[in-house]
């Protein structure tokens, strides 16, 4: 069982159903290994394909023992380094991160800035003004307005705190770094980077739908299937190139209904409330950091302008499914994804610009 607060340890484990589900054959058949185990608030899978098999657990294994350090390390509100920057941040004033939180702030606060502020990791004390930290239970209802009002004046988005030359954060007091939207895709890729130093070259490391994978499933491509929004089907399958990761996003994964609405757990750090109007984004991405910074961004950004965003980006493979069910894509995404579903939805083409 997860202990940490931060991670939404019980929810994600019940949840189970994975956003992106592989779609590979028999493992008996295989000469394969599949080892999970929880972490971080979902259930991680490590797939690891033609590696002799007491090497591939150990591998495994590995990988495991780094999910659950970085867990630690990353949690917002206890255990390491990130609580530690966040307990010093209470005070406000100047403060020197460590080189590793240093780089991931570095990277986080481009995305940010890029991104136009969709995505903003300095969003940590709205995120608990929600209760969206607490591992054990949701909120019932959303916070007074006046408060949200009221956090967002004294509240400076990332890249305005961190000052990249000199490495330093200079944040209002009570300022909380909050990673959740970016460690996920980070650790993914540290994973990855960890299976090849140890000559693994076909692998898939999948934290509870969103996966980075490498090489192939001997013969053919790893294929895997990203879910349905509003049910436990598999909406798309997508037949994966070498080495890429698809992400997705959205609001079915921490929420709760409160008079007839549901307020779920992405916000948008400009209103202070959830985002409204796309149900999930999908993108297929090189490194699993940035995919995953960019689906928090796509959601915040939203139906109007997640092309833009998109393109400030980087970003060319994108699905977004809507309220009512419509799916947006880009033509690169077009190309790679194949639909599953019975009754064919409708399918808008967008273009990054
Ligand atoms: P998930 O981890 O469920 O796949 P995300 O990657 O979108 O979903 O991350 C959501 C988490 O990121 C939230 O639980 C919260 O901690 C944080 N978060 C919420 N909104 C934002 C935002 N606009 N920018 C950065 N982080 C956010
Ligand atoms: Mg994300």
């Amino acid at each position: 069982m997860i202990s940490s607060p931060f991670w939404p340890g019980r929810a994600g484990l019940a949840i189970l159903a994975l956003a992106a589900t592989l779609l590979s054959g028999c493992a008996r058949e295989e000469p394969e290994i599949r080892y999970r185990f929880p972490a971080m608030g979902t259930l991680v899978e490590v797939t690891i394909y033609d590696f002799p098999a007491e090497a591939a657990d150990e591998a495994a294994r590995d990988v495991e023992d780094l999910f659950l350090k970085l867990q630690r390390e990353w949690d917002p509100w206890e255990g390491g380094a990130l609580a530690a920057l966040n307990a010093a941040l209470a005070e406000g004033g100047e403060i020197r991160p460590d080189d590793e939180l240093s780089g991931l702030l570095a990277r986080a606060s481009r995305i940010s800035a890029a991104s136009g502020g969709a995505f903003d990791p300095a969003i940590g004390r709205l995120v608990k003004l929600w209760g969206f930290q607490d591992a054990e239970h949701l909120p019932e209802a959303p916070p007074p307005a006046g408060e949200i009002e009221q956090l967002l004046d004294s509240t400076e988005p990332l890249p305005r705190i961190w000052d990249e030359q000199n490495g330093v954060l200079t944040a209002p007091a009570n300022t909380v770094i909050d990673l959740g939207a970016f460690a996920k895709g980070v650790a993914v890729d540290r994973a990855i980077e960890l299976l090849r130093s140890l000559g693994v070259r076909h692998a898939i490391v999948n934290a509870g739908g969103d996966l980075r994978a490498i090489g192939r499933h001997g013969d053919r491509a790893w294929k895997i299937g990203v879910r349905e929004p509003r049910n436990s089907g598999i909406l798309a399958a997508i037949e994966i190139a070498g080495d890429e990761s698809v992400f997705t996003s959205g609001d079915y994964e921490r929420f709760f209904d409160y008079q007839g609405h549901r307020y779920h757990h992405i916000l948008d750090p400009r209103t202070g409330y959830p985002t409204q109007d796309l149900v999930s984004v999908t993108i297929i991405g090189a490194n699993a950091g940035d995919t995953d910074a960019a689906c928090t961004a796509l959601m915040v950004a939203g139906h109007g302008h997640w092309p833009a965003v998109a393109a400030a980006l980087g970003i060319t493979q994108v699905m977004v499914v809507d309220r009512e069910g419509v799916i947006e894509m880009t033509p690169p995404m077009q190309k790679r994804v194949k639909i599953l579903r019975e009754e064919p939805p409708t399918i808008k083409i967008r273009e990054v610009p």
